[in-house]
């Protein structure tokens, strides 16, 4: 197992030790601290807790994976761990029902961003040729955690009373949530290292016709359903006429569909190559990559010749830095860009992972245009069937 693993386990081995302290007590807690505290108040406490850590949590963990990212995971299960520590101490002013049932919503919603986030952590960063072992391991720990806290659990309540308890599992699963702030440097180190190591497959292209001497044809456009906008592209290796000759027709096809953006998957190649237009004359990149992209993100209005009439308003980075080559002259460019041009290159450089604009809505957003999206797949699938049974037919003379 490796550091990440480690970690990660004896953070949750701390929080459900903690956690482990009360669980088994619990409705003892209820019936002498709580006014009317009966076993009813004790079921409805544990539904509260268990359906808002439920529901928030699929809403989360969409969230999540809309852009995911170790940092942004881990930020999420610091801050549910930390709102959870200094929840739990709710209990010692709890007096009515509703107190309490407000203290469970409190650490449903705040579980719910410590779940899938740590479990995001533990997945991606597992050893492939550990999986049974690392998973196996984490269920002991915690099962033998929870296991050792319920046998002491009860005896500190009884011989120092709950408040001392709940100081307790509050203050165990702080350092349960400390422990998961040590996780970010080396998953920043982590994230460094898979950066300078995909530069390795970032190849240069050598460029072997000129970009002048090829006049551009108009093409069809693929759109969502058709399978080659969800496969990711391959990079360019040469810039041989085919290559010339496609991005010519890229250009055009752009203009005449009155677009600021396309890329090769959207006219049937699975190439990584882009071009884009926001009026300042256009920019075409074989291989692009994103270097930065900023923290700050902005909502702007963004629409896709792949969804005809379908416009969204999407969260973007407002700045990123931008690496590629021209195709017209072979050199090596990088591109900073705010706005715009920032945007039109994530959701063009987006297209060559096949990643689609509509994979940034959050599943209610997407729900929205469920009839639409059905409708429009419908119709790329039966264009593809014509399509192949026209090639079926062959040419007849
Ligand atoms: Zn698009």
């Amino acid at each position: 197992m490796n550091r990440i693993i480690k970690i990660l386990i004896a953070s949750d081995f701390v929080i459900y030790f903690a956690w482990g302290l009360l669980t088994p007590i619990f409705a003892v807690f209820i019936t002498r601290n709580i006014r009317g505290g009966t076993l009813a108040v004790i079921g409805i406490a544990e539904a509260i807790f268990l359906a808002s850590k439920s529901i928030c949590q699929l809403i989360f963990a969409d969230y999540l994976d809309i852009e995911p990212s170790d940092k942004k995971n881990l930020y999420w299960a610091i801050s549910g761990s930390f709102i959870f520590s200094f929840a739990v101490l709710l209990y010692l002013v709890c007096y009515l029902p509703i107190h309490l049932y407000l203290v469970e919503l409190v650490l449903g919603v705040s579980s719910a961003m410590a779940y899938p986030s740590w479990y995001a952590l533990f997945i991606r960063n597992l050893n492939p040729r550990k999986k049974a072992f690392s998973l196996s391991f984490h269920n002991t720990s915690i099962d033998g955690g929870t296991a050792l806290a319920a046998a002491i659990g009860g005896l500190i309540a009884n011989c120092f009373g709950f408040p001392v308890l709940i100081y307790l599992v509050a203050a165990l699963s702080l350092v349960g949530t400390f422990l998961l702030i040590v996780l970010y440097k080396p998953l920043n180190i982590l994230e460094q290292k898979e950066m300078a190591e995909s530069k390795i497959d970032f190849l240069p292209v050598k460029v072997t016709k000129s970009f002048e001497s090829i006049p551009g044809q108009i093409l069809p456009i693929r759109k969502y359903g058709d399978s080659i906008l969800r496969t990711k592209a391959k990079l360019i290796k040469e810039v041989d006429d085919s290559i010339v000759e496609l991005a010519k027709n890229m250009l055009a096809t752009m203009y005449k569909n009155n677009g600021c953006g396309l890329a090769a998957p959207q006219v049937g190649v699975s190439h990584r190559l882009i071009v884009i237009d926001i009026g300042d004359g256009p920019i075409i990149l074989a291989n692009p990559k994103i270097l930065k992209k900023s923290r700050r993100k902005i909502y702007s209005l963004e629409g896709c010749l792949s969804f005809p009439g379908l416009t969204l308003n999407l969260m973007r980075s407002k700045n990123v830095m931008i690496e590629g080559f021209q195709i017209t002259d072979g050199r090596r460019v990088k591109i900073q860009a705010e706005g715009l041009l920032a945007r039109g290159l994530l959701h063009e450089i987006d297209h060559l992972d096949g990643i689609l604009f509509i994979d940034k809505l959050v599943f209610w957003r997407k729900w929205k245009i469920n009839k639409y999206l059905k409708e429009l797949k419908k119709k790329t699938k039966q264009s593809i069937k014509e399509r192949q049974s026209m090639k079926n037919v062959g040419i007849v003379l």
